[in-house]
């Protein structure tokens, strides 16, 4: 059986990989009074068959983070008698995760739950960590907590379903692991990116717990997001600007993609990331099937979005910059140096 450890400050937990996890999961419910599946719709009909539990299907899509949501599942859970006894399975991708997450952290002021991600980007980045959240008309995951679930269950075959587009949602995330924690993961990604595409799983299976593998490192130095686990934040600066800007047109791992170009691009001319480094950088990021243009972005936009962003501080806006390949930093810089760069940066 194949397993990490997670050792989260707040409890260890283990991370299993394989096609055999559906049955670890029913060993696991067998510790329970009762179990529910909660899943989206498409996942639903694809996967659902394969737990012999009831499940809870919700409409696919972002707008199902939503308050209203958990009004529901709280509601639903209550009616079938969902208690400190009982496990709730959330089976899907992202919107799934975060949703389920949220709500077992507050419904009974917690009950047990595990994670079977279905995405390419859930299985490397949101079913590890902890992080749960919805949005409001305010923000994206405006609202969440930290609650670590009580086991994540990891089967890539089931990647063999997921539109390319997704593919490429989850390789921006696997790619900045590669780039801010390992070499030697991002030469794989970087020689195999069609392989994702292709689902070969002898090259994807090793990476998505490699990436699995880091994620709960970080996660176990830096449960709650405050040193080490900022670096994953590689990116993320300037792609949450690009979601933003371009009004949430790019999922996630799209702008992510955008954003280690820029990002990559800004730290070399700041003297931080040699020529090679970066045009290995690109080089990765160019295999991959999305469109790099930044046309449609409004400067002032994209600024008045990095002012705004959470992780700034001290009045500055926070980068996560890569020194080398497998090596990145914080640097913080002023909206002036930002400005000064910018058409240079979406220039090339
Ligand atoms: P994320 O990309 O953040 O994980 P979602 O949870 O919204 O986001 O999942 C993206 C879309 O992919 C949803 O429409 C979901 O129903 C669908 N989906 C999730 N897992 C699979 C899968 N294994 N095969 C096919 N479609 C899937
Ligand atoms: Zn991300």
């Amino acid at each position: 059986m194949d397993r990490i450890v997670v050792q989260a400050p707040s409890g260890a937990y283990n991370i299993h990989f394989g096609r055999d996890i559906w049955q670890q999961v029913q060993q696991m419910a067998r510790g329970y009074d009762q179990a529910l599946v909660v899943s989206d719709k498409n996942v639903a009909a694809l996967y659902g068959h394969r737990l012999p539990f009831p499940i809870s299907p919700l409409e696919p899509g972002e707008g199902t983070k939503s308050f209203e949501t958990i009004a529901a599942l709280v509601d639903d859970w209550a009616e079938r008698g969902l208690d400190r006894y009982s496990l709730v399975i959330a089976l899907g991708g992202g919107v799934v995760g975060d949703l389920v997450g949220l709500t077992a952290s507050v419904y009974r002021r917690g009950i047990a739950y595990v994670q079977i991600p279905t995405t390419l980007v859930a299985q490397v980045d949101g079913g590890v960590g902890g992080k749960t959240g919805i949005n409001t008309p305010r923000g994206k995951n405006l609202v969440g907590t930290f609650y670590q679930p009580w086991g994540v269950f990891i089967d890539p075959s089931v990647l063999s379903t997921l539109p390319d587009r997704e593919i490429t949602n989850g390789l921006g995330e696997v790619l900045k692991y590669g780039v801010v924690n390992d070499p030697a993961l991002f030469e794989v990604v970087r020689g195999h990116v069609d392989a994702f595409y292709e689902l070969d799983l002898e090259v994807v299976a090793p990476v998505i717990r490699r990436c699995v593998e880091i994620k709960g490192e970080i996660v176990a130095a830096d449960e709650r997001d405050r040193g080490l686990r900022r670096i994953l934040n590689h990116g993320h600066t300037f792609g949450h600007a690009i979601e933003k800007a371009a009004g949430y047109r790019h999922n996630h791992g799209e702008a992510v993609l955008m954003g280690m170009l820029l990002e990559g691009r800004l730290a070399h001319l700041l003297g931080l990331l040699s020529s090679a480094d970066l045009a290995a950088i690109e080089d990765a990021l160019f295999r991959v099937k999305l469109d790099y243009s930044f046309a449609h972005l409004d400067k002032g936009e994209m600024i008045s979005a990095l002012i705004h962003d959470k992780k700034n501080r001290k009045g500055s806006i926070s980068f996560i910059l890569p020194r080398e390949i497998g090596r990145a930093e914080e640097v913080l810089l002023s909206v002036e140096d930002v400005e000064k760069y910018w058409d240079e940066v979406i220039r090339g």
